[in-house]
This record gives C-alpha cells, sequence and structure tokens, in this order.
C-alpha cells in the first residue's frame, strides 16, 4: 500500500514537473497510437473507403519500411531551443527525425520509421518523395558559421548507427542543398563532407590520373550523380556547395569537370 503512494506522489510530482514539451510530447503518443490503428487496419482502403483489390490473404513474411536515404541540414536559426520550439508547433508543419546541438546533444525528435517532413519539393535520381525514404538531421546552425566538433563528432556517432541499422548506402548520405537545387543551401560551406566521406558517409572524388573523355558532359554527369537538372546552373551551384565550395562561380572549369566525372563514376 505504501508503495502504491508514493508511487502515485511520484507520478503526479512528474506529471507536474512537465517541462516545455510535455503537452507536444502527449500530442506525438496520440498521433504515433492514430497511426498503429492505420498499421493494424486490413485490407488498406483509399480515400472514398475502397480496398485496394477485391480479396484480401494476409501474408506471413514481412517487416517495416526503412530508410534508404539520409539528409543533413543546418538549422538557419539561432539556438537549438528554437529549433525544438518550431519543431513541436503545428502551425510551422516542419520537422525533423534528429536535432544536433552546438554542444553535440542530439535530440530524437521522430521514430526513424516514420516520415518527418523536412525534404519539402525535392529529388534524387529518380527519388520525388524523399521525406519518405529518408531521416532528416537538422544541426544547429545559423547558416554561416562553423560546425562545432561535438556537432560534427555526435553526428559522425549517429550516422554510423543509422547506417548499421538501415544499411544506407554510401553514396546515400547527402545534403538538403543537394536534393534542392536552386532553393536550399543548407548544410553551408562549412560542413566537412570530405572528412564525413572518408569515413564511409557520401562520396567523394579522386581525380589522380583520370583522363577526362572527350564527349564528357557536366550536365549529364550531375544527373548521373542524381542532381536534378532540369535548371543546370542550379544544380551546378548545389554541387559546388558540396564538393568545392570554394568556388562560388556557376563555371566548370576543367579540375572541377575531372571532379564530376569521378563523382559521376562513383555514382554509377
Ligand atoms: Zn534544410
Amino acid at each position: 500500500m505504501k508503495f502504491v503512494i508514493i508511487s502515485c506522489f511520484i507520478i503526479i510530482i512528474a506529471g507536474c514537473a512537465g517541462g516545455p514539451y510535455t503537452q507536444t510530447n502527449k500530442q506525438y503518443k496520440k498521433k504515433a497510437r492514430d497511426f498503429a490503428k492505420l498499421l493494424r487496419q486490413y485490407p488498406l482502403k483509399d480515400s472514398a473507403g475502397l480496398p485496394y483489390a477485391a480479396d484480401w490473404v494476409g501474408t506471413t513474411n514481412f517487416s517495416m519500411r526503412r530508410p534508404n536515404f539520409v539528409i543533413i541540414h543546418h538549422t538557419a536559426q539561432n539556438s537549438c531551443e528554437q529549433t525544438l520550439k518550431t519543431f513541436t508547433m503545428p502551425s510551422t508543419s516542419v520537422s525533423a527525425h534528429y536535432v544536433i546541438c552546438k554542444d553535440g546533444t542530439v535530440h530524437h525528435m521522430l521514430s526513424d520509421l516514420l516520415r518527418a517532413h523536412h525534404a519539402g519539393v525535392a529529388r534524387w535520381g529518380n527519388s520525388t518523395d524523399i521525406n519518405s525514404s529518408s531521416i532528416g538531421i537538422e544541426i544547429d546552425n545559423n547558416g554561416a558559421e562553423p560546425f562545432t566538433p561535438e556537432q560534427i563528432n555526435s553526428l559522425t556517432e549517429l550516422l554510423g548507427r543509422l547506417k548499421r541499422a538501415y544499411n544506407i548506402p554510401v553514396p546515400n548520405f547527402i545534403g538538403h542543398s543537394d536534393i534542392a537545387p536552386g532553393r536550399k543551401v543548407d548544410p553551408n560551406k562549412n560542413f566537412p563532407w570530405a572528412d564525413l566521406a572518408g569515413k564511409g558517409y557520401g562520396i567523394w572524388y579522386d581525380t589522380t590520373a583520370l583522363e577526362l573523355p572527350a564527349d564528357f558532359n557536366p550536365v549529364q554527369a550531375l544527373r548521373i550523380i542524381g542532381y536534378n537538372v532540369q535548371k543546370p546552373e542550379t544544380a551546378i551551384s548545389s554541387f559546388k556547395l558540396h564538393f568545392v565550395p570554394s568556388d562560388t562561380t556557376l563555371e566548370v572549369t576543367d579540375p572541377e569537370k575531372k571532379i564530376l566525372y569521378s563523382l559521376q563514376q562513383r555514382s554509377l
């Protein structure tokens, strides 16, 4: 009896102590419960309430869908607190699976198995619903400053865990600017893409002893790598931000053509 009373007391105190996200955590739970209900529904019905097929025979062999891309962002906000607030206000409609603060703290905001709203209108290769197939990681950064060593350490550890858990292919660690050329410029030029590629997260180039074919086409190379080349100049800009951040022009120089050729070969 005494134990029950103490337990109740602890629960009441914990409930009151709350913190700023008590209410939004409740909303998360409710939403997750609603989706769990949907998972239990079979056969699944369309918006008119009709099943997609005439007959249902449940298979015994299945698993959850898995993310196959990791998209890295900078928050373009002034603090981690501000970002957590933004991602817990229904009116903003935006979110990410993870937020990494300047001191290296990692906030997990959404199950990896659910769809966050971080990519917006985006495309990589033939994938057009990047939110459905990716994990979104936001790094607290105002858009122009360097990333802290603590952030990069936490990010590297997180990427390792995600890569192992979901078997994410090396080329599929990319930035928001890569999948939304002309619209997004994150993560900024200070992001250590080369170091991360050296650890197996994303591709990098090696132009040593590389001979450029006479008919080499830079726009075609960008397309093969994954960029949306509908507006080639925006794709060039995103490519340079990721691989040659020191060059902000739109001209593709001969050394840059070699970089593109090397990346193209690693993307095939
Ligand atoms: Zn972004």
